[in-house]
């Protein structure tokens, strides 16, 4: 039989020992006596060799193996002390009975010492040297299987040995005194300690003192089988003065720890002794990493590293508690920028996440250790105050937040002033439930932003929530349009020289069936966010297409309409489409229609803008700038569309009669004269404000000094009438 493994010695001489006949070699210089031997051999199942001498004997054993050798000693080439010396030599294993004609104790005890494992005088007893051959052959036998199975062993533990030090987990064990008998190659990954160290420590040096009293537990771990202790979580400490500590990560490492008592098997079934205890440990401190990541991520706001909602209601929730016991106030305030989308939506995202972040440092610094400061979302913040003594408390902190708060914030060189309305509440007074309590804050919050803002405002009961309102009004605006609860108002644009009435422009109005008559304020912002913006602009149009198109077929004279477009419906793929029908449907001249857009509006995608309007000013739709002044645009921007008409916005206008403004004004009418553009003062009131108007050659004006917005019917009375009256008399006499 082969083997290709040449490690495989033990299995080799395995198969010897199993060979099924033993080999016997017989040595001795006199025939008769090999004779002899062979022939008593011959009854028993062996395989038999014969050596005539010394020499041959050394030959024989040099080619095979053998399971025993009977050598005679004295021989005259090489004698039995030299073969036995050589066999010892060579290191073969074989047995080797002296047969020998000397019969004194000296020859036997030398026999012996020279490596004979037996000795037998001659002339032999047949049975007696077959007897000592069998004994012989089984001791041999058995030899082999003791170190086979000890290979076997030793082998096995090898491999545990190295399964156990390759593990990831750190294994150990420890004696009945808690002190490490045995510790693993991980010891010195995971916590930087040689384990030569740590053998002979009491278990405690590895522990992390807060967790001792746990630890204690689990590794003076007794029970054993299913009842030990399993995943329990320690701070094992890694090795204060290891070399190369940044590798460790972190001071502690958490482990999962799994103990088994371990007990002495010899002794007694009812008496078992304990010898100690053994465990694995494996590391989660990744995982708990993840963990503690995730968690927080999910109970704070990423902006600011402020708790979020989740955390503030906890919080809140563990304070309620608490004051229920300790019968202390606590107070729930909300706090919400002003202004803040007018920054964000004009300054960028960026300078907006800048000033929430200024924002939470400042609010931060106005409040004491044992406060809640959180964010629950957009401009929104939330604060607990778990320690008042009673409203004025409340107040003071207040007052303190609102002046801090005043003051201006500098963010990449832009001057920023971030005021707050706070709406704020009280436990036990006002309620005791975690939700009502955050919510009673904020309406609190929006009543002291109708109220004007920058100031706080006490829950009181009855206090209505603007969410709700507002649901209500979107709810609401959905159901107008297909309820016909729309209409435009036109208010009257004219020449300011001539009085001569130019054009209208569109207004839209909301017949609430409630509420009365609704002017944009009240809902255009709504319409936008909620998307009914688009399907109402588009009404808006095709309806003042249908009032041109009546006023040309009463015979009156041709003027312009404005009508203003929204961010949604600009935005929107059919945007030019709609305008287009609006427009040929009632077979209008397009010169006649003029859509009014803000100049920021116009910014926010420019390209696909120039596009869109460039596109329906092909078809001669004009284009309007509305509330011209208060964007932030350039004219280098403005030059990319086929504007026709500024409308200077009446901001503006309102403080004309202010050197500075008057100048601005002034600017702004040269600049669009200068552009060859139609410029419209929007927003005139006064006979003075005209006045200035007139000085500086303004084109065109809009305002209650001429006509506030009027309805349908009245604008058609208007038109003819003006028709009449203005070829007679010259202007704005008419008015
Ligand atoms: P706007 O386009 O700047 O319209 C002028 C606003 O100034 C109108 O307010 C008008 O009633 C008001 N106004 C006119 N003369 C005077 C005056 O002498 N003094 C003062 N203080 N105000 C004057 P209104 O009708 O409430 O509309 C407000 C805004 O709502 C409009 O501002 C426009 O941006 C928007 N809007 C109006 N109709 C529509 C519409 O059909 N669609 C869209 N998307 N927006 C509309
Ligand atoms: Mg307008
Ligand atoms: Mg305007």
């Amino acid at each position: 039989m082969t083997h290709s493994n040449p490690e495989n010695g033990p299995i080799l001489s395995m198969v010897s020992s199993l060979r099924m006949r033993p080999r016997i070699l017989v040595v001795d210089d006199e025939p008769l006596i090999l004779e002899g031997i062979s022939r008593l051999l011959a009854a028993r199942d062996y395989e038999v060799v014969l050596a005539n001498g010394g020499c041959e004997a050394l030959i024989a054993i040099g080619k095979q193996q053998f399971d025993v050798v009977l050598l005679d000693l004295g021989m005259p080439d090489l004698n039995g002390t030299e073969v036995l010396r050589f066999v010892a030599e060579r290191g073969v294993e074989t047995p080797v009975i002296v047969v020998s004609g000397d019969s004194t104790i000296d020859a036997a005890i030398r026999a012996l010492r020279g490596g004979a494992s037996d000795f037998v005088r001659k002339p032999y007893e047949p049975e007696e040297l077959l007897r000592r051959i069998d004994n012989t052959l089984t001791r041999r036998r058995l030899e082999k299987e003791n170190n086979h199975i000890l290979q076997r062993l030793q082998q096995s533990e090898k491999w545990h040995r190295f399964l156990v030090n390759s593990s990831p987990d750190f294994i150990y064990t420890l004696d009945s005194e808690g002190r490490f008998t045995f510790v693993n190659d991980r010891i010195e990954s995971l916590l930087g300690y040689r384990k030569e160290d740590l053998v002979g420590q009491h278990y405690s040096v590895l522990i992390h003192e807060e967790d001792i009293p746990r630890a204690e537990h689990v590794f003076n771990e007794r029970r054993s089988g299913d009842r030990n202790t399993r995943n329990i979580e320690i701070r094992l400490k890694c090795n204060p003065g290891m070399r190369r500590p940044r590798l460790m990560n972190g001071r502690c490492k958490i482990v999962e720890l799994t103990a088994t008592g371990m007990y002495d098997d010899e002794a007694s079934p009812f008496d078992r002794r304990f010898i100690g205890s053994y465990g694995v440990a494996k590391d989660v401190s990744e995982r708990k990493q993840a963990e503690e990541t995730v968690h927080y991520q999910a109970y704070h706001d990423l902006l600011t590293g402020l708790p979020n909602r989740a955390l503030f209601r906890d919080h809140l929730g563990l304070m309620l508690a608490q004051s229920k016991r300790n019968k202390q106030p606590l107070a729930v305030l909300s706090l919400d920028l002003d202004h803040f989308k007018v920054i964000n939506d004009s300054l960028g995202h960026t300078i907006g996440d800048e000033l929430l972040l200024a924002v939470g440092t400042r609010l931060r610094q106005c409040l004491r250790e044992g406060d809640t400061l959180a964010r629950l979302g957009g401009d929104e913040f939330a604060v607990l105050l778990p320690t008042l003594l009673s409203r004025s408390d409340v107040e003071h902190i207040c007052r303190k937040i609102i002046q801090v708060l005043s003051k201006p914030v500098y963010i990449k060189g832009h001057e920023m002033y971030a005021s707050v309305s706070i709406g704020a509440c009280m436990a036990p007074e006002d309620g005791d439930m975690v939700d009502s309590l955050i919510r009673q804050a904020e309406i609190a919050m929006y009543q002291a932003k109708t109220q004007g803002r920058s100031r706080l405002q006490f829950w009181e009961p009855g206090m209505q929530a603007p969410y709700s309102e507002r649901m209500q009004l979107e709810a609401d605006l959905r159901r107008a349009l297909a309820r016909n609860e729309f209409v435009l108002f036109y208010q009257p644009q004219v020449d300011i020289k001539s009085g001569e009435i130019k054009g209208f422009e569109a207004l839209l109005r909301w017949w609430h069936p409630q509420r009365g008559l609704l002017t944009p304020a009240d809902f255009v912002t709504i319409a936008e966010e909620s998307g009914v913006i688009v399907p109402l602009g588009d009404w808006v149009l095709r309806q003042a297409g249908a009032q041109m198109a009546e006023w040309r077929k009463a015979g009156l004279p041709p003027v312009r309409l404005s009508v203003n477009i929204s961010a949604r419906q600009l935005e929107s793929p059919d945007f030019v489409d709609n305008v287009m029908r609006a427009v040929q449907v009632y077979a209008l001249d397009g010169k006649l229609m003029e859509l009014e857009i803000t100049e920021s509006l116009l910014m926010r995608d420019l390209e696909a803008n120039a596009l869109k309007l460039g596109r329906l000013s092909a078809t001669g739709i004009r284009l309007a700038i509305d509330d011209f002044g208060t964007g932030y645009s350039s004219f280098k921007y403005l030059s990319r569309f086929p504007i026709h008409t500024l409308k200077i916005d009446q901001s503006f206008i309102k403080e004309i009669d202010r050197e500075e403004n008057m100048s601005i004004v002034n600017a702004m009418v040269g600049m669009g004269r200068g552009m060859n553009l139609n410029v419209v003062a929007e927003g005139v009131e006064t006979q003075a404000q005209l006045k200035r108007l007139q000085q500086i050659n303004c084109h065109e004006m809009q305002g209650y000094y001429y006509s506030p917005p009027i309805s349908s019917h009245e604008a058609t009375l208007m038109l003819a009438h003006h028709l009449r009256g203005f070829s007679h008399n010259n202007g704005l006499a008419t008015a």
